[in-house]
């Protein structure tokens, strides 16, 4: 797994939302890089804000990207704007 591919599913393992092969994907890519960890650490908070409950929620596509939406809305403040309606749109 590449650190693309991590990132890609970073949103659902850190809601346990991943297959049991996927997780050991994911577990076997965190054990050799330190920057995917501290991303999922990050993103650990973020998901912790969450005002909605996790354990309903479908392990969709777009709950990932609110997720990446959220935490680069979040950090950087030049995003680009064009995203803001498609992620409003989402919920
Ligand atoms: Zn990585």
């Amino acid at each position: 797994m590449t650190c693309e591919e991590f990132e890609e599913l970073s949103g659902a393992y850190v809601l346990e939302a991943v297959t049991p092969t996927e997780r050991e994907a994911a577990q076997a890519h965190l054990s050799e890089c330190a920057a995917c960890t501290h991303r999922l650490q990050e993103l650990r908070v973020v998901v912790n804000l969450l005002p909605y409950s996790v354990q309903q929620v479908n392990p969709a596509k777009s709950l990932k990207v609110r997720l990446f939406e959220a935490i680069r809305m979040e950090s950087t403040s030049t995003h680009c704007h064009c995203m803001l309606p498609s992620v409003l749109s989402l919920g």
